[in-house]
């Protein structure tokens, strides 16, 4: 009898996101559901699946699952590592199951076939590992990055999973790890715990499209596989553009910030929040593209608890949204208008910081300043404008 473990305990810090990333959609539908579906609809798993989050991802998975018509035997509360979760996913497992597939949520695209294929060895071998040759050249280095040696690369491998094992040999490595028997290492994956044990674990042939989603960039290389493998509709536009518009006025006694930086100046812009007007106008351009409001609605200026907020946090917590709805940023510019003072300096500290914060590339970010020949409010100093325009897709 063959059962799964699938581990989705993990946060999403790599990708940028605020809540565990298999939640997010990957071409409409959630990262874990398309993992649990193609170990369900693989037919390969009479010991059922079991899926391991968590504890405030509990719900939501098990409601997703539910929507999708994924029957599964447990969704269980992952622990403090990866090692601990897999570990109370493998207790809630069918115990008659006598082979146990441990597989990373964030691998939606695995095929039947590896899958398979880690099971067989498994029953041949006691263990099976999906596994690629690696592309790149593997340098070992020292603590100051110098490199100490050059592995021949035809002795490596990359592993992915699933890791599948005899039942009892996994169950057996994971206590031994418990009780301290691996000298406080730390393992990285099942296979370790496995080696550690004595046990020689066996790869299989794994596929180089069974990608862990951990940046950005992955989401979308995921989606063109989809794509390209039928399993998703390619859309008509995959582009949205918005803009976003925003003035504060000048006062004495308050900071100037724009882009995240302070800029010396004999006055500031006033708000509720850090007033950075250029943010502000980002923001809701990046609002508007996703078709979700504006800032209004998402920070009303009347809650105190965004009262001389860093818009900086705002502008993560904007991006976050936009990542939930399944959108990542193609590119923006900022225009910002403003008499006084000289912004010239500023510019690429503020391109940097909007960088940082949308997690894309440098490249991708514009910003400019003018001023208005001295018409109108800015031109008069009584306050600073600034326009954005940002292009986002879905991921
Ligand atoms: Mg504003």
């Amino acid at each position: 009898m063959n059962a799964a473990v699938i581990v989705a305990a993990g946060r999403g810090a790599r990708m940028g996101l605020e809540r565990n990333k298999v939640l997010y959609p990957l071409c409409g539908e959630p990262v874990i559901v398309r993992t649990a579906r193609a170990f369900s609809e693989s037919g390969l798993f009479d010991g059922g699946i079991v899926a391991v989050t968590g504890a405030c991802d509990l719900d939501e998975m098990k409601r997703m699952l539910e929507e999708a018509g994924l029957a599964v035997r447990a969704v269980v509360e992952g622990g403090a590592d990866r090692q601990e979760s897999v570990y109370r996913g493998i207790l809630a497992c069918d115990p008659a199951a006598d082979i146990i597939a441990i597989h990373d949520g964030a691998r939606p695209l695995v095929t039947r076939g590896v899958i398979e294929r880690t099971i067989e060895s498994a029953k041949a071998h006691g263990s099976g590992v999906a596994s690629v040759p690696l592309k790149d050249t593997v340098k070992r280095v020292d603590a100051s990055g110098c490199v100490v040696e050059t592995p021949r690369r035809d002795d490596l491998r990359a592993v992915q999973t699933p890791q599948t094992f005899d039942a009892a040999l996994i169950r057996k490595a994971h206590e031994r790890f418990r009780a301290g028997g691996a000298d406080g290492q730390r393992a990285t994956d099942d296979a370790m715990l496995a080696e550690w044990m004595g046990h020689t674990v066996h790869l299989t042939d794994g596929d180089v499209e069974n990608i862990k989603l951990t940046t950005p960039e992955d989401m979308l290389l995921a989606g063109q596989v989809l794509i390209r493998r039928g399993e998703a509709k390619k859309e008509e536009t995959t582009m949205r553009i918005g803009h976003g518009y925003d003035v504060h006025r000048l006062v004495e006694g308050r900071r100037l910030i724009l882009c995240g930086v302070e800029i010396p100046h004999t006055v500031g812009l006033l708000g509720h929040s850090d007033a950075d007007v250029a943010y502000h106008a980002l923001m809701d351009a990046l609002l508007g593209a996703a078709a979700m409001g504006d800032i209004g609605r998402h920070f009303p200026d009347n809650d105190m608890q965004y009262k001389d907020a860093d818009s900086g946090k705002l502008l993560d917590h904007v991006v976050a949204l936009l990542r939930e709805k399944g959108y990542v940023v193609g590119n923006v510019d900022v225009t910002i208008i403003a008499q006084k003072p000289k912004l010239k300096d500023y510019i690429e500290a503020m391109r940097e910081n909007i960088a940082a914060h949308l997690r894309i590339d440098l490249d991708c970010v514009n910003v400019k300043a003018t001023t208005t020949e001295k018409l109108g409010f800015e031109g008069e100093c009584l306050g600073i404008s600034a326009h954005a325009v940002a292009c986002i897709e879905r991921a």
